[in-house]
C-alpha cells in the first residue's frame, strides 16, 4: 500500500507532541499540496470576477472556472456540461432541488420517499416542504446490519409517490445503498431519484449515466477539495423545467422593471459570483483524485476498513453499527460503559481525531436506540500503522474507565 501521508502537509505537525492519525474523512478530508497550491496560485496571479469582464485576467478566471465544470463532468459520467451545477456544498444543492422541484410540481399529499438512514441535510429540506406545500415523507426502514429492505421500499410508492431522496453511502453505517436496483424500481413507477452522494463521491467511482439517477449531489470538501463548493448534477430534462432557486446577477438573460428572463443551464442555478477560487481548488482535487485513481482509492480504504473491522469485533467491550457486506471506509461503534465523547476526548490527548456523536443522523441514533457513536473514517492517507496507533490508544481508553 501507497503511502500518502506525504501529499498532506498538515501531517508535518504534532498533535499533543503525538504525530496526527487523522481518522474523520468522512466529516471533511485533509487537502493535498496541490490543492492548497492551486488556490494560492490564483489569488496571486489570477484572480478576477468570471462571466463578465473582457480583460484576459477575467477571461482566463472564466476559463479555469469552466473547466472544472467540464472536468467534473467527465469525472462523473455526465452527458452534458451544462448539467453540473456549482453551489456551496452537498446542503445547498439538495435545498436547491427541494425548493425548485417543489415549486415546479409538488401539490398538498404528494409523498417524498428516503431512509432512515439519511443525514439532517437529505431530511429537513423535504421536511421543510411537509409545512409549505402540505406533502408528506415516506421513510424506508433499514435492517439490524444496516441495510435497506427492498420488498419495504417497493411498497413505499403510490400514485402520489413525486420523489425518492436517498444516500449512496451512509456517513454513520458505511452501507453502500444498492441504488442502481433503487432507480429501477423508482423509474419504473415515474419516480425521479436524487442521490446524497456526499460519502460515495470521494471514495469510488461514481458514473450518473450508468446510475440513471435524476440528480447526483456531492461537496468537493469531503473529496480534498476546498470548503464551499458544493455540486449538483441534474438530467437535462429536469433542470430545463426547475425554476432558479436564487435569483440575481449572473442567472439572468434580460431584465427589466416589467420582467426577468433567465440565462440557459447551468447558469439559471448559478446567481452571483461564485466562489471560483474554491471550484478553481476542487479542479486540482479531482486531478489528485485522478492520478491515484477511484478504483485504487476505494480498494485502498477497503483494506482499512476489513482490518480495523475485524480487530474491534474481536473485542467484548465494542459494539459496531453497521456491519452491511457493502460498505465505504466508515466504522461507527458504542464502547460498553464509555461515553462517546469520552472516547473521542481520551483519543484526541493521543493525537487521533474521530468523530463522536449523533452525526447528522438523530433519527438513525433513535433507530439503533444509541445516544452516541464513536465514527473512525478512511481518507486515501491514513494506513495500517493508523489503526495499530488508533487500537493501542483505545486500550488506554479502557484502562482508565476499568
Ligand atoms: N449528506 C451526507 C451523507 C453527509 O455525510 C453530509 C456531511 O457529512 C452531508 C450530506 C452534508 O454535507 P455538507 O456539510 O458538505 O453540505
Amino acid at each position: 500500500m501507497q503511502n500518502y501521508k506525504a501529499d498532506f502537509p498538515i501531517f508535518l505537525q504534532k498533535m499533543h507532541g503525538f504525530p496526527l492519525v487523522y481518522l474523520d474523512s468522512s466529516n471533511s478530508s485533509q487537502k493535498p499540496h496541490s490543492v492548497i497550491q492551486a488556490i494560492k496560485q490564483y489569488y496571486e496571479n489570477e484572480h478576477a470576477n468570471v462571466h463578465r469582464g473582457i480583460y484576459e485576467l477575467s477571461e482566463n478566471a472564466t476559463r479555469a472556472y469552466e473547466n472544472t465544470r467540464e472536468k467534473v463532468k467527465d469525472f462523473i459520467n455526465a452527458r452534458h456540461t451544462h448539467e453540473i451545477i456549482f453551489t456551496r456544498g452537498t446542503t445547498e444543492s439538495i435545498n436547491l432541488v427541494a425548493h425548485s422541484f417543489a415549486r415546479l410540481q409538488l401539490k398538498p399529499q404528494d409523498e417524498i420517499i428516503l431512509s432512515e438512514m439519511e443525514h439532517h441535510s437529505n431530511i429537513v429540506p423535504w421536511q421543510q416542504l411537509k409545512a409549505e406545500y402540505g406533502i408528506e415523507l415516506k421513510v424506508i426502514p433499514i435492517s439490524d446490519i444496516g441495510e435497506i429492505d427492498l420488498l419495504t421500499y417497493q411498497q413505499l410508492f403510490s400514485k402520489r409517490t413525486k420523489l425518492v431522496a436517498i444516500t449512496h453511502a451512509s456517513n454513520v453505517l458505511g452501507t453502500i445503498n444498492p441504488l442502481k436496483k433503487m432507480i429501477e424500481i423508482a423509474h419504473a413507477e415515474n419516480v425521479p431519484v436524487l442521490v446524497d452522494g456526499a460519502q460515495a463521491f470521494p471514495h469510488m467511482p461514481v458514473d450518473v449515466e450508468a446510475l440513471d439517477c435524476d440528480f447526483y449531489i456531492f461537496s468537493s470538501h469531503k473529496a480534498y477539495g476546498p470548503t464551499g463548493v458544493g455540486v449538483l448534477y441534474g438530467k437535462t430534462n429536469w433542470l430545463d423545467r426547475m425554476p432558479p432557486y436564487q435569483s440575481g446577477g449572473s442567472m439572468i438573460e434580460k431584465v427589466s422593471f416589467a420582467e426577468t428572463t433567465f440565462a440557459p443551464l447551468p447558469y439559471k442555478f448559478e446567481a452571483g459570483t461564485p466562489h471560483i477560487a474554491g471550484v478553481i481548488g476542487f479542479h486540482a482535487a479531482l486531478n489528485y483524485l485522478k492520478k491515484i485513481g477511484m478504483d485504487a482509492i476505494f480498494q485502498h480504504e477497503q483494506y482499512l476498513l476489513k482490518e480495523l473491522s475485524e480487530r474491534l469485533q474481536e473485542q467484548s467491550s465494542i459494539k459496531i453499527i453497521g456491519t452491511a457486506p457493502h460498505k465505504v471506509g466508515v466504522v461507527s461503534f458504542i464502547m460498553k460503559d464509555v461515553h462517546a465523547h469520552d472516547v473521542g476526548t481520551i483519543l484526541s490527548h493521543q493525537g487521533i481525531a474521530v468523530r463522536a456523536g449523533h452525526h447528522c443522523a438523530m433519527p438513525l441514533m433513535q433507530r439503533f436506540k444509541v445516544p452516541a457513536l464513536v465514527r473512525v473514517s478512511f481518507g486515501i492517507y491514513n494506513s495500517k500503522e493508523d489503526i495499530d496507533i488508533f487500537m493501542r490508544a483505545l486500550e488506554t481508553v479502557k484502562r482508565l474507565f476499568k
